[in-house]
């Protein structure tokens, strides 16, 4: 919802302001419908029925994997494509990934976002209606900024988006940004103190090859980008996610494990996150099963952290790298 129209709204109407935070606790905790907020007087809620529209967003079409994956297809007002999707886990965890923008500025190479026109960045209000949508029907607890777009391009409405999430369930601690390393991004997270967990896609340990899959590793080479992170762990002393796509043949093989463990430290302040690839229009393969497994085992060796991505919603193109607004 656009929460200032319905301030400047409520104020025209000659309501006393505390009916903003009303009808926002009743978003938050996924009212559907003006109708459902009883607390207001009946006229004043067929008045905003009229001139506040419940969401910035409308939807567009909506796709349920096999795994329980929700994606959405929701449109700006003026038109732009977003996805968000929803990831229900067995253990009973529900997590959204929201997109900061509609389309990416950024060109890694095998991404699909990144080969869709760029639009804009997404307000604070675009980013939380995404969230909203899912919260209607269900309870969640986690979010990852890691749909479309490079958050810390968008930094601001990002973060003010992070003091809207707590009130839908989801706490800061339980939130995540992840960036390309976008270096003045990460510094202003760090500086800013809100207890949001850092995660860096880094997919290379070496900079000729990391340039080669993500361009922006010219503008903020590997090392500056590693020194802002190890910065991050020393203000916060929250472990930094480090996102490493497994490409076969391409950063996959064991001297290519040893040199990510290499720049990985002090250990502490890094858990790395091996992703299988999903198959977007690019020309690269994913690593098998038993090529993720060795380049597990030689990182563990090495005194590195490391965890495995589940790969949810791979059928309905809702997987990471998967989002372009297109199937
Ligand atoms: N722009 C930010 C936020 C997007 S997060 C960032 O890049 O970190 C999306 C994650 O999915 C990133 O780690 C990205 O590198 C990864 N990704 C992109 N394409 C992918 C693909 N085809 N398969 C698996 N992961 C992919």
């Amino acid at each position: 919802m656009d929460l200032d129209l319905l301030k400047a709204t409520l104020a025209d109407i000659g309501e006393p302001s505390y009916r903003a935070g009303q009808v926002w606790e009743w978003l938050a905790r996924g009212a559907a419908s003006y109708v459902e907020m009883t607390n207001l007087p009946s006229g004043l809620r067929a008045q905003l029925e009229e001139r506040v529209a419940l969401s910035t967003l409308t939807l567009e079409r909506e796709a349920l994997a096999h795994d329980g994956t929700v994606k959405a297809l929701l449109r700006t007002g003026d038109g732009h494509p977003v996805e968000a999707v929803l990831m229900r886990y067995r253990d009973g965890r529900r997590s959204l990934c929201l997109s900061t923008q509609s389309g990416c500025p950024l060109t890694c190479s095998f991404c699909a976002t990144g080969r869709m026109r760029f639009a804009r960045n997404l307000t604070r209000d675009e980013i939380v209606d995404q969230a909203l949508h899912f919260r209607r029907r269900w309870a969640i607890d986690h979010a990852v900024f890691m749909g479309m777009g490079e958050p810390m391009m968008n930094l601001d409405a990002v973060l003010a988006a992070c003091e809207l999430l707590p009130a839908l369930g989801i706490t800061n601690r339980r939130t995540a940004i992840s960036t390309v390393g976008w270096i003045p991004g990460i510094e202003r997270l760090t500086a800013s103190g809100v207890p949001v967990r850092l995660a860096l896609s880094l997919h290379a340990a070496e900079d000729s090859l990391r340039s080669q899959l993500m361009a922006v590793n010219d503008r903020y080479p590997l090392a500056d980008v590693l020194e802002a992170c190890r910065a991050h762990y020393a203000a916060t002393r929250r472990t930094v996610f480090i996102e490493y796509v497994m490409l076969a043949g391409v950063n996959d093989r064991h001297e290519q494990a040893l040199a990510l463990a290499r720049v990985l430290s002090p250990r502490e302040a890094f858990k790395v996150n091996l992703i299988p690839y999903n198959p977007t229009d690019s020309l690269y393969v994913g690593s098998g099963r038993e090529a993720i497994g060795s380049f597990r085992a030689a990182l563990e060796s090495r005194g590195v952290r490391v965890t495995v991505r589940l790969t949810r919603g791979r059928d309905i193109a809702a997987a990471c790298g998967q989002l372009a607004a297109a199937g």
